[in-house]
Protein backbone atom coordinates (compact mmCIF):
# COMPACT_ATOMS: atom_id res chain seq x y z
CA UNK A 1 0.00 0.00 0.00
CA UNK A 2 1.42 3.21 -1.59
CA UNK A 3 0.51 6.35 0.46
CA UNK A 4 0.30 8.32 -2.29
CA UNK A 5 0.22 7.01 -6.38
CA UNK A 6 1.18 9.07 -8.90
CA UNK A 7 -0.55 8.50 -12.18
CA UNK A 8 2.14 10.57 -15.01
CA UNK A 9 5.55 11.86 -14.45
CA UNK A 10 5.87 15.26 -16.33
CA UNK A 11 6.13 18.46 -14.58
CA UNK A 12 2.25 18.50 -12.55
CA UNK A 13 3.46 14.44 -11.10
CA UNK A 14 6.54 15.28 -10.48
CA UNK A 15 6.46 18.49 -8.37
CA UNK A 16 3.68 16.85 -6.44
CA UNK A 17 6.21 13.98 -5.76
CA UNK A 18 8.58 16.25 -4.02
CA UNK A 19 6.42 17.60 -1.91
CA UNK A 20 4.49 14.32 -0.56
CA UNK A 21 8.30 13.29 -0.50
CA UNK A 22 9.40 15.68 1.42
CA UNK A 23 6.40 15.05 4.04
CA UNK A 24 7.94 11.18 3.68
CA UNK A 25 5.11 9.62 2.68
CA UNK A 26 5.26 6.86 0.19
CA UNK A 27 5.59 7.48 -3.39
CA UNK A 28 4.81 5.34 -6.49
CA UNK A 29 4.58 7.11 -10.03
CA UNK A 30 3.66 5.30 -13.18
CA UNK A 31 4.18 7.04 -16.44
CA UNK A 32 3.43 4.60 -19.58
CA UNK A 33 5.65 7.68 -22.16
CA UNK A 34 8.93 9.36 -21.69
CA UNK A 35 10.03 10.19 -17.63
CA UNK A 36 9.24 14.12 -17.65
CA UNK A 37 6.26 14.35 -19.73
CA UNK A 38 5.57 16.52 -22.73
CA UNK A 39 8.77 19.14 -21.89
CA UNK A 40 10.77 15.89 -23.32
CA UNK A 41 9.36 17.53 -26.64
CA UNK A 42 9.97 21.02 -25.82
CA UNK A 43 13.02 22.24 -27.94
CA UNK A 44 13.97 25.10 -25.03
CA UNK A 45 12.38 26.07 -22.01
CA UNK A 46 12.56 30.05 -21.66
CA UNK A 47 9.84 31.00 -19.63
CA UNK A 48 10.74 28.95 -16.56
CA UNK A 49 11.65 31.64 -13.52
CA UNK A 50 15.28 31.10 -12.57
CA UNK A 51 16.34 29.17 -15.94
CA UNK A 52 17.00 31.41 -18.71
CA UNK A 53 16.92 29.17 -21.03
CA UNK A 54 17.41 24.91 -20.94
CA UNK A 55 16.65 22.00 -23.18
CA UNK A 56 13.14 20.19 -22.46
CA UNK A 57 15.07 16.90 -21.45
CA UNK A 58 17.58 18.52 -19.43
CA UNK A 59 14.78 19.85 -17.49
CA UNK A 60 12.83 16.52 -17.36
CA UNK A 61 16.34 14.89 -16.05
CA UNK A 62 16.48 17.65 -13.60
CA UNK A 63 13.00 16.63 -12.32
CA UNK A 64 13.54 12.88 -12.60
CA UNK A 65 17.04 13.09 -10.52
CA UNK A 66 15.34 15.01 -7.83
CA UNK A 67 12.67 12.86 -7.15
CA UNK A 68 14.90 9.78 -7.48
CA UNK A 69 17.13 11.10 -4.95
CA UNK A 70 14.04 12.44 -2.49
CA UNK A 71 13.18 8.76 -2.60
CA UNK A 72 10.31 8.19 -4.92
CA UNK A 73 9.76 4.93 -6.88
CA UNK A 74 8.90 4.81 -10.53
CA UNK A 75 7.36 2.08 -12.95
CA UNK A 76 6.67 2.14 -16.82
CA UNK A 77 3.07 0.71 -16.79
CA UNK A 78 -0.08 2.69 -18.03
CA UNK A 79 -3.13 2.99 -16.20
CA UNK A 80 -6.25 1.66 -17.30
CA UNK A 81 -8.75 2.01 -14.53
CA UNK A 82 -9.16 3.35 -11.17
CA UNK A 83 -11.23 2.07 -8.32
CA UNK A 84 -12.28 3.04 -4.48
CA UNK A 85 -11.75 0.50 -1.74
CA UNK A 86 -12.12 0.45 1.42
CA UNK A 87 -8.80 1.87 2.42
CA UNK A 88 -8.06 3.65 -0.67
CA UNK A 89 -7.38 2.98 -4.32
CA UNK A 90 -6.97 -0.26 -6.72
CA UNK A 91 -4.89 0.89 -9.49
CA UNK A 92 -5.18 -1.15 -12.56
CA UNK A 93 -2.31 -0.73 -14.91
CA UNK A 94 -1.44 -2.82 -17.99
CA UNK A 95 1.69 -4.64 -15.70
CA UNK A 96 0.07 -5.63 -12.39
CA UNK A 97 -2.24 -3.75 -9.63
CA UNK A 98 -0.87 -1.28 -7.38
CA UNK A 99 -2.71 0.10 -3.72
CA UNK A 100 -2.91 3.76 -2.80
CA UNK A 101 -4.26 5.64 -0.27
CA UNK A 102 -4.41 8.75 -2.26
CA UNK A 103 -4.09 8.74 -6.11
CA UNK A 104 -2.72 12.08 -7.59
CA UNK A 105 -3.88 11.88 -11.86
CA UNK A 106 -1.06 13.51 -13.49
CA UNK A 107 -1.75 12.22 -16.93
CA UNK A 108 -1.09 15.80 -19.08
CA UNK A 109 -2.44 15.58 -22.82
CA UNK A 110 -0.92 14.50 -25.97
CA UNK A 111 -0.82 15.88 -29.41
CA UNK A 112 -4.03 16.28 -31.43
CA UNK A 113 -3.88 14.76 -35.08
CA UNK A 114 -5.01 16.45 -38.03
CA UNK A 115 -7.43 14.22 -38.98
CA UNK A 116 -6.86 13.98 -42.34
CA UNK A 117 -7.46 10.73 -44.80
CA UNK A 118 -3.72 8.61 -44.55
CA UNK A 119 -2.42 10.95 -41.32
CA UNK A 120 -1.98 8.23 -39.32
CA UNK A 121 -0.13 6.06 -42.44
CA UNK A 122 1.92 8.68 -43.14
CA UNK A 123 3.13 9.19 -39.60
CA UNK A 124 7.53 8.26 -39.25
CA UNK A 125 7.21 9.22 -43.68
CA UNK A 126 6.58 12.47 -43.15
CA UNK A 127 4.18 13.60 -40.71
CA UNK A 128 5.50 14.45 -37.28
CA UNK A 129 4.27 16.03 -33.96
CA UNK A 130 7.41 16.59 -32.43
CA UNK A 131 10.50 18.56 -34.17
CA UNK A 132 12.89 17.54 -31.46
CA UNK A 133 12.22 14.17 -31.65
CA UNK A 134 12.09 13.99 -35.39
CA UNK A 135 13.56 17.36 -37.18
CA UNK A 136 16.98 15.82 -37.75
CA UNK A 137 15.32 13.23 -40.35
CA UNK A 138 14.97 16.49 -42.50
CA UNK A 139 17.98 18.18 -42.56
CA UNK A 140 18.16 20.67 -45.23
CA UNK A 141 15.05 19.80 -46.72
CA UNK A 142 11.89 21.71 -47.01
CA UNK A 143 9.31 20.96 -44.13
CA UNK A 144 5.95 22.29 -43.24
CA UNK A 145 4.39 23.03 -39.92
CA UNK A 146 0.88 23.51 -38.67
CA UNK A 147 0.00 25.51 -36.34
CA UNK A 148 0.04 28.84 -34.77
CA UNK A 149 0.79 28.85 -30.68
CA UNK A 150 3.69 29.01 -28.86
CA UNK A 151 4.62 24.92 -29.52
CA UNK A 152 4.63 25.44 -33.34
CA UNK A 153 6.78 28.39 -33.18
CA UNK A 154 9.09 26.92 -31.16
CA UNK A 155 9.14 23.90 -33.49
CA UNK A 156 9.38 26.41 -36.43
CA UNK A 157 12.79 28.07 -34.58
CA UNK A 158 14.31 24.79 -34.14
CA UNK A 159 13.02 23.06 -37.71
CA UNK A 160 14.66 26.62 -39.19
CA UNK A 161 18.22 25.41 -37.95
CA UNK A 162 18.32 22.28 -39.78
CA UNK A 163 15.85 22.53 -42.96
CA UNK A 164 16.22 24.29 -46.07
CA UNK A 165 13.19 25.88 -45.57
CA UNK A 166 10.11 25.95 -43.26
CA UNK A 167 6.64 26.92 -44.33
CA UNK A 168 4.26 27.53 -41.45
CA UNK A 169 0.42 27.09 -41.94
CA UNK A 170 -2.00 28.83 -39.58
CA UNK A 171 -6.41 28.33 -39.82
CA UNK A 172 -6.98 31.83 -37.75
CA UNK A 173 -5.53 35.14 -39.44
CA UNK A 174 -3.39 35.99 -36.87
CA UNK A 175 -0.44 34.00 -35.09
CA UNK A 176 -1.38 33.36 -31.37
CA UNK A 177 1.98 32.75 -30.30
CA UNK A 178 3.94 35.20 -28.07
CA UNK A 179 5.18 38.16 -30.14
CA UNK A 180 8.83 37.20 -29.34
CA UNK A 181 8.63 33.74 -30.64
CA UNK A 182 7.12 35.40 -34.01
CA UNK A 183 9.80 38.36 -34.55
CA UNK A 184 12.12 35.63 -34.16
CA UNK A 185 10.23 33.31 -37.02
CA UNK A 186 9.82 36.75 -38.64
CA UNK A 187 13.59 37.46 -38.85
CA UNK A 188 14.11 34.04 -40.36
CA UNK A 189 15.18 34.39 -44.11
CA UNK A 190 13.99 30.44 -44.44
CA UNK A 191 10.65 30.47 -42.93
CA UNK A 192 7.51 31.59 -44.55
CA UNK A 193 4.51 32.21 -42.55
CA UNK A 194 0.98 31.70 -44.46
CA UNK A 195 -2.11 32.51 -42.01
CA UNK A 196 -5.75 31.77 -42.87
CA UNK A 197 -5.37 28.63 -45.03
CA UNK A 198 -5.82 25.33 -43.91
CA UNK A 199 -4.45 21.78 -44.61
CA UNK A 200 -6.41 19.89 -47.10
CA UNK A 201 -4.56 16.95 -48.43
CA UNK A 202 -1.48 15.13 -47.60
CA UNK A 203 0.38 14.27 -50.74
CA UNK A 204 2.58 11.58 -51.91
CA UNK A 205 2.05 8.01 -51.65
CA UNK A 206 4.63 5.84 -49.40
CA UNK A 207 5.96 9.01 -48.00
CA UNK A 208 5.20 12.90 -47.83
CA UNK A 209 5.59 14.87 -51.04
CA UNK A 210 3.93 18.04 -50.10
CA UNK A 211 0.28 19.31 -49.01
CA UNK A 212 -2.28 21.08 -50.56
CA UNK A 213 -4.01 23.52 -48.24
CA UNK A 214 -6.79 26.04 -49.38
CA UNK A 215 -7.55 29.50 -47.54
CA UNK A 216 -9.76 30.15 -45.12
CA UNK A 217 -12.04 32.94 -46.97
CA UNK A 218 -11.73 32.27 -50.71
CA UNK A 219 -11.33 29.28 -53.01
CA UNK A 220 -7.73 29.69 -53.21
CA UNK A 221 -5.57 26.34 -53.13
CA UNK A 222 -1.60 25.91 -53.08
CA UNK A 223 0.70 22.66 -53.00
CA UNK A 224 3.68 23.35 -50.71
CA UNK A 225 6.36 20.91 -51.63
CA UNK A 226 7.70 19.56 -48.15
CA UNK A 227 9.00 16.22 -47.16
CA UNK A 228 8.19 16.95 -43.40
CA UNK A 229 4.62 17.96 -41.77
CA UNK A 230 4.90 18.94 -37.91
CA UNK A 231 1.44 19.61 -36.74
CA UNK A 232 1.03 21.30 -33.49
CA UNK A 233 -2.51 22.16 -33.33
CA UNK A 234 -2.90 21.34 -29.58
CA UNK A 235 -3.61 19.34 -27.45
CA UNK A 236 -6.05 16.69 -26.38
CA UNK A 237 -6.33 15.06 -22.99
CA UNK A 238 -6.24 11.44 -21.75
CA UNK A 239 -8.35 10.70 -18.87
CA UNK A 240 -10.92 7.84 -20.26
CA UNK A 241 -9.15 5.39 -17.70
CA UNK A 242 -10.51 7.76 -15.23
CA UNK A 243 -13.62 9.07 -16.21
CA UNK A 244 -15.24 6.32 -13.82
CA UNK A 245 -14.52 7.68 -10.97
CA UNK A 246 -13.50 11.61 -12.15
CA UNK A 247 -15.76 13.77 -13.78
CA UNK A 248 -14.91 15.01 -17.20
CA UNK A 249 -15.98 18.25 -19.00
CA UNK A 250 -17.16 18.30 -22.68
CA UNK A 251 -13.07 17.80 -23.77
CA UNK A 252 -12.29 15.27 -21.67
CA UNK A 253 -10.37 17.34 -19.46
CA UNK A 254 -10.85 16.28 -15.61
CA UNK A 255 -13.01 18.50 -13.13
CA UNK A 256 -11.44 19.65 -9.98
CA UNK A 257 -12.16 22.73 -7.54
CA UNK A 258 -9.28 25.30 -7.06
CA UNK A 259 -7.72 22.57 -4.75
CA UNK A 260 -7.64 20.41 -7.33
CA UNK A 261 -9.61 17.89 -5.92
CA UNK A 262 -12.04 15.56 -7.75
CA UNK A 263 -15.62 14.45 -6.75
CA UNK A 264 -13.89 11.63 -5.28
CA UNK A 265 -12.51 11.97 -2.22
CA UNK A 266 -8.98 11.14 -1.80
CA UNK A 267 -8.19 11.71 -5.91
CA UNK A 268 -6.95 14.71 -7.37
CA UNK A 269 -6.35 16.06 -10.58
CA UNK A 270 -3.35 18.18 -11.83
CA UNK A 271 -1.64 19.60 -14.27
CA UNK A 272 -2.85 19.45 -18.17
CA UNK A 273 -5.07 16.93 -17.93
CA UNK A 274 -7.75 19.16 -16.05
CA UNK A 275 -10.03 21.40 -16.71
CA UNK A 276 -8.06 25.44 -16.82
CA UNK A 277 -7.18 28.06 -19.19
CA UNK A 278 -3.61 28.06 -19.08
CA UNK A 279 -1.44 25.34 -19.49
CA UNK A 280 2.48 25.49 -18.98
CA UNK A 281 4.99 24.35 -16.93
CA UNK A 282 4.87 26.80 -14.08
CA UNK A 283 1.07 26.15 -13.66
CA UNK A 284 1.59 22.68 -14.07
CA UNK A 285 4.34 22.57 -11.54
CA UNK A 286 1.65 24.71 -9.28
CA UNK A 287 -1.26 22.10 -9.40
CA UNK A 288 1.16 19.71 -8.46
CA UNK A 289 2.08 21.13 -5.25
CA UNK A 290 -1.32 22.15 -4.37
CA UNK A 291 -2.80 18.49 -4.89
CA UNK A 292 0.32 17.27 -2.92
CA UNK A 293 -0.83 19.11 -0.42
CA UNK A 294 -4.31 18.46 -0.45
CA UNK A 295 -3.28 14.80 -0.31
CA UNK A 296 -1.38 14.97 2.70
CA UNK A 297 -4.23 16.84 4.24
CA UNK A 298 -6.69 14.24 3.32
CA UNK A 299 -4.42 10.97 4.27
CA UNK A 300 -3.95 13.19 8.04
CA UNK A 301 -8.05 13.77 8.05
CA UNK A 302 -8.19 9.68 7.26
CA UNK A 303 -5.59 8.99 10.09
CA UNK A 304 -7.42 11.43 12.59
CA UNK A 305 -10.79 9.34 11.65
CA UNK A 306 -9.53 5.97 12.07
C1 LIG B 1 6.68 21.00 -28.15
C2 LIG B 1 6.26 21.56 -26.81
C3 LIG B 1 6.91 22.66 -26.29
C4 LIG B 1 6.53 23.20 -25.05
N1 LIG B 1 7.24 24.26 -24.55
C5 LIG B 1 6.89 24.79 -23.36
C6 LIG B 1 7.64 25.90 -22.81
O1 LIG B 1 8.61 26.38 -23.39
N2 LIG B 1 7.22 26.40 -21.61
C7 LIG B 1 6.14 25.90 -20.92
O2 LIG B 1 5.84 26.39 -19.84
N3 LIG B 1 5.43 24.86 -21.42
C8 LIG B 1 5.78 24.30 -22.61
N4 LIG B 1 5.05 23.25 -23.12
C9 LIG B 1 3.89 22.78 -22.35
C10 LIG B 1 4.33 21.92 -21.16
O3 LIG B 1 5.20 20.91 -21.63
C11 LIG B 1 3.10 21.32 -20.46
O4 LIG B 1 2.24 22.34 -20.04
C12 LIG B 1 3.54 20.50 -19.24
O5 LIG B 1 4.44 19.48 -19.62
C13 LIG B 1 2.32 19.87 -18.55
O6 LIG B 1 2.77 19.06 -17.52
P1 LIG B 1 1.88 17.85 -16.94
O7 LIG B 1 2.72 17.23 -15.88
O8 LIG B 1 0.55 18.34 -16.59
O9 LIG B 1 1.66 16.84 -18.13
P2 LIG B 1 2.65 16.10 -19.14
O10 LIG B 1 3.94 16.79 -19.23
O11 LIG B 1 1.85 15.90 -20.37
O12 LIG B 1 2.91 14.69 -18.45
C14 LIG B 1 1.91 13.73 -18.33
C15 LIG B 1 2.52 12.34 -18.32
O13 LIG B 1 1.52 11.39 -17.98
C16 LIG B 1 1.71 10.20 -18.71
N5 LIG B 1 0.45 9.46 -18.78
C17 LIG B 1 -0.71 9.84 -19.37
N6 LIG B 1 -1.68 8.91 -19.20
C18 LIG B 1 -1.11 7.91 -18.47
C19 LIG B 1 -1.58 6.65 -18.00
N7 LIG B 1 -2.85 6.25 -18.22
N8 LIG B 1 -0.75 5.85 -17.31
C20 LIG B 1 0.54 6.25 -17.07
N9 LIG B 1 1.07 7.44 -17.52
C21 LIG B 1 0.25 8.26 -18.20
C22 LIG B 1 2.16 10.72 -20.08
O14 LIG B 1 2.88 9.73 -20.78
C23 LIG B 1 3.03 11.92 -19.69
O15 LIG B 1 4.40 11.58 -19.58
C24 LIG B 1 5.43 22.65 -24.33
C25 LIG B 1 4.77 21.53 -24.85
C26 LIG B 1 5.17 20.98 -26.06
C27 LIG B 1 4.46 19.75 -26.60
Amino acid sequence: MTDILIIGSGPAGLTAAIYALRAEKSVMILEKGAFGGQVTFSPKIENFPGSVSISGNEFADALVSQVIEAGGDFAVAEVTGLQKTEKGFLVHTTDTDYQARAVIIASGARHRPLGLPREEDLCGNGVSYCAVCDGAFYKNQKVAVVGGGNSALQETLLLSELCEKVTVIQNLPEFTGEEKLLNQCRQKDNVELIPGYTVRELLGSDALTGIRIKAVDSADEQVIDCAGLFVAIGLQPQNEAFAELAEVDAMGYLVTDDSCRTGTPGLFAAGDCRQKKIRQITTACADGTVAALEALAYLRQTEDDA
